[in-house]
Parts: C-alpha cells; sequence; structure tokens
C-alpha cells in the first residue's frame, strides 16, 4: 500500500475513479492509463476487468498505485480482449482506511444472461437498509463495500438484459453514483439523476471510452466527445453509442468541490477548465479580501491556480514560497524529536531567501481540520515572515460530505466548530479569509452567485444542505443543519 502522505488527515479525499474501453485490442492497457492518469482521485489499490471472447471475464485487483501493478507484461498478459473497465479507489464505505482486498472493484457477478463487472464512484447513502433488505432475502456479500448492494439488486432484478437489470438496480440506490460496467459485449456508463460525481464519454480510433475525468482521456489520444448527462445511462457495443434516460428527471447538482479540488486541473469539467476555475477562484478571494501584503505563495499544488488569480487581481507578486518535494516517498523514521512538523517538511519547504521579512498572503484550497495550515504557517513564520496571511479557496468546510467523498466527522471539522475569527486565533495568524459561496458560484460560472432556493451545485459540506436525504447516517444519529444554524 502506498505510504500515508503528511496531509492523509488534512484534506478531504475523492474515493474512486472509474474508466472503461470497448473497441480497443489490449483495452486493459489503455484502461491502465486511463487510471494512471486518475490515481489522484484514489491510491489505496486498483483493479481492472477485461473480456476476451475465447478466454472469458478476468480481472487483477491488486493494493497500491497503477503504476506499480498494471506496468508488468506479465500481469497485462493476463487481461486480454478488447473491453475492460477499471477503478482505482481512496476507500469507500466499508472497510475505510484499511481496504481489504475484496473491497477493491470492480466486482463481477455471474447472470443466467452472462457475467457483468461493475466500478462505481460515488456513495450509496441508503446502502445499510439495501443491505439489510437483501441479507434477509438470502444474498451473500463478499465485501463490506456499498457498492456491491448493486451486483445484489441485479441479482435479483427479473429484467432481461444486464442494462435492463442494472437499470432496476439503480432505481432503488439513492445517494451519488457514477458507474461504469461491461458485460461480454457491452460497456455501460451511467450517472445518478443529481449527476453528483462526473463522467465522461470520449473516442479514440474505432473504440470508445467512459472515465472519470477528460485528463485520462487525453493520455490515450482520445477525443473528448461530452459529458455522460445526469440521470443518463449509455450502452455502447459495436454498432455505436445508445443513450437512455431511466430516472426521473431530477435538476443536476454536481460537486462544487471537483472544481475547487479533486479534479485535475487539466481536465474540464462542465466546459470549463478546471485551472481557469480555480484561477478565476483567486480572482474573486482577492476581490472579497484584499490584504496589503509584499508576496502571494501558493500552498503547493492544489492551491497554485488560486495563488496566480489572486495575484493577477491584487497586483500583489506571485511566487514560489513554498517548495514541494516531488520525490516523497516511504515515511522516514524520526531520528530526533527536534525535527518539528517533520511530516510536512518531507513534503514541503519554504524558499527561506524569498520569504525572509515578507508580509506572505498563502493561498491554500481548503481548510479541514487545520493541522497542516498550522505547521505550514509556522514554517513560514520560523524562515522569518514578517506576517502571515491565509486565504482559502473554498468556503469553510462545516459539513461532512456522505456522497463519496472521505471527510472526519463532523466534530472534526475546525469550522465546524469554530467561527472565522476563532479558526484565525487557533491558527494564530495575521489574517484568515474564505471565498463566499456566492463567490465561489460566481468562479464557476453562475454570474449572480448562489440561487438560495435551488443551487446549481451540490455544496452540502459548506452550507448543510444535502440534496439527497443521507438515510444510512441519520439512521446513525447524525443531525441535519437546524433552522438556526
Ligand atoms: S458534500 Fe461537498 S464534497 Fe460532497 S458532493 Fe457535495 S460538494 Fe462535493
Amino acid at each position: 500500500m502506498p505510504p500515508a502522505h503528511p496531509f492523509d488527515d488534512d484534506k478531504l479525499k475523492e474515493e474512486c475513479g472509474i474508466f472503461g474501453v470497448i473497441g480497443l485490442s489490449d483495452a486493459a492497457n489503455f484502461v491502465a492509463l486511463g487510471l494512471h492518469a486518475l490515481q489522484h482521485r484514489g491510491q489505496e489499490a486498483g483493479g481492472i476487468v477485461a473480456h476476451d471472447p475465447e478466454q472469458g471475464f478476468n480481472s487483477v485487483r491488486r493494493f497500491g498505485y497503477v503504476r506499480d501493478n498494471f506496468t508488468d507484461e506479465s500481469v497485462m498478459q493476463t487481461l486480454p480482449g478488447a473491453l475492460a473497465i477499471g477503478h482505482v479507489r481512496y476507500s469507500t464505505a466499508g472497510s475505510k482506511g484499511q481496504t481489504a482486498i475484496r473491497d477493491v472493484q470492480p466486482f463481477f457477478g455471474e447472470f443466467s444472461m452472462g457475467g457483468a463487472a461493475i466500478a462505481h464512484n460515488g456513495n450509496i447513502t441508503n446502502a445499510n437498509s439495501l443491505r439489510r433488505e437483501l441479507i434477509d432475502r438470502g444474498s451473500i456479500f463478499q465485501s463490506s463495500s456499498d457498492s456491491e448492494c448493486i451486483i445484489h439488486l441485479m441479482a435479483r432484478s427479473m429484467g432481461r438484459s444486464i442494462p435492463d437489470r442494472m437499470e432496476e438496480a439503480l432505481r432503488k440506490v439513492e445517494g451519488a453514483f457514477s458507474v461504469v460496467a461491461m458485460t461480454r459485449t457491452k460497456l455501460i456508463g451511467v450517472r445518478d439523476p443529481l449527476g453528483v460525481r462526473p463522467l465522461v464519454l470520449g473516442q479514440v480510433g474505432d473504440g470508445w471510452v467512459l472515465s472519470s475525468e477528460t485528463c485520462a482521456l487525453d493520455i490515450i489520444g482520445a477525443r473528448f466527445i461530452r459529458e455522460i448527462e445526469p440521470g443518463e445511462m449509455v450502452v455502447i457495443n459495436d454498432k455505436g453509442v445508445q443513450s437512455h434516460f431511466p430516472f426521473r428527471p431530477a435538476k443536476s447538482r454536481f460537486c462544487i468541490f471537483e472544481h475547487v479540488y479533486f479534479s485535475r486541473p487539466d481536465s474540464i469539467l462542465g466546459g470549463r477548465s478546471v485551472y481557469e476555475t480555480r484561477r478565476q477562484i483567486g480572482v474573486e478571494l482577492a476581490k472579497e479580501a484584499p490584504v496589503d501584503a509584499d508576496l502571494v505563495c501558493p500552498v503547493p499544488d492544489s492551491g497554485t491556480p488560486a495563488a496566480i488569480g489572486f495575484s493577477q487581481e491584487s497586483g500583489i507578486p506571485y511566487a514560489m514560497g513554498i517548495i514541494r518535494n516531488q520525490y516523497m516517498g516511504r515515511t522516514f523514521i524520526e531520528p530526533t524529536e527536534q525535527i518539528r512538523n517533520m511530516g510536512v517538511r518531507l513534503k514541503l519547504n519554504v524558499n527561506r531567501a524569498l520569504i525572509e521579512g515578507k508580509r506572505v498572503i498563502l493561498v491554500d484550497d481548503s481548510v479541514v481540520r487545520g493541522t497542516t495550515s498550522r505547521k505550514i504557517k509556522e514554517m513560514i513564520l520560523d524562515a522569518g515572515a514578517a506576517e502571515v496571511h491565509f486565504r482559502i479557496a473554498s468556503p469553510p468546510t462545516a459539513w461532512p460530505c456522505f456522497y463519496g467523498v472521505d471527510t472526519p466527522q463532523r466534530e472534526k471539522l475546525l469550522a465546524a466548530t469554530m467561527s472565522e475569527e476563532e479558526m484565525r486565533n487557533h491558527l494564530a495568524v495575521d489574517s484568515l479569509r474564505f471565498i463566499s459561496l456566492d463567490g465561489l458560484y460566481r468562479a464557476v460560472g453562475e454570474a449572480g452567485g448562489r440561487d438560495p432556493k435551488a443551487p446549481a451545485y451540490c455544496d452540502a459540506c459548506f452550507s448543510g444542505e444535502y440534496p439527497v436525504e443521507p438515510a444510512d447516517m441519520l439512521e446513525q444519529g447524525f443531525q441535519l443543519k437546524t433552522a438556526a444554524e
């Protein structure tokens, strides 16, 4: 398993990336490349299922990085065929933090009309009740993953084809799902009615591709065709792409945090460059929260585009005040307790010559627990900065995500228990400002800001307004936002 990095407890983590290919020989090699480009969405484990008419379905599921598991010729030779899907995961519901190999996707099911494999990005918010019901009716679960419910619901369906069964199964599922699935002859892609998680369609030669993000199309030279629409199911075979909308129509609520942090800056989301949106967030932030200072420095790498935007709007010079060590690998044994903040120092170092005596604006993408922000501030002050001002490219993260992103419990989120001024005191910085929710909406292209009656995005981790009721969590005692909050 890849080593934990020093920010693991202080960043929200996307839990999955999915990728599928049909119509290209050695499809699994394309899937491995696609998953490599999606590695930022999940680093704990990955899997590929491929189908070959002579050899049937084959799968490889491993812990660790794609580059360490799916580059070996002897492994890839076990995955022949022109149809393959794959999945990278952080850890979804179930064995959080301790992925068991049985929880690694894609999952496979054998049905009377043939086998099918599925890979899921998102989180099923009624998985507990579905699982209980399925177990009562005789289903035997292999994993602790919420995604396995889909396979069991398909097994119970009376649908005549696998796409029919998948459609019926997904109608019973609540929450966020982008799914890539395959039969012996078809590649299938589905997005939940709100379209919370991304899924795009691409084409390369005679082949078709489904991917969480466009950056993974680029790596295999595929052309971006379009996004799969919220609530859409596409079934792709050698005759082309068939599309239909099996769910009750709903207003789209794409995850706004994909724009802020999860997606790669070279991806296109909703027709917009993620990099450009992040730069625009910096512009909005500079307008909303100006401050007199000498330098604007990003917390690398995710704060970089917003810091560039902040600098352009404010006229304050942009500088690489913090340098990231590209070769952060294993966790070292700490030689002495005197090396303060060693975890952070392994990954980041302050450019002392630049920082000394300067009033520094640090731009970061988010504050979750605040532990990393404190350490970075200390490093900047140790290097002789005169002042430290934090500017954050997302609103305060005060609510957990139940739609496929790993978030600490609500009590652990700094913004859930403190006001902005209390957070500033806690971090002991000269100033701390977050972009407003309206400012964030403007940056993603909603000129009028957030429409409180009908928000265009899911922003529950900031607003506490959940577009899909988190049924399982409510059952476990989670309290929704009250009118007074
Ligand atoms: S709660 Fe936050 S992270 Fe989760 S889907 Fe909504 S916007 Fe995205």
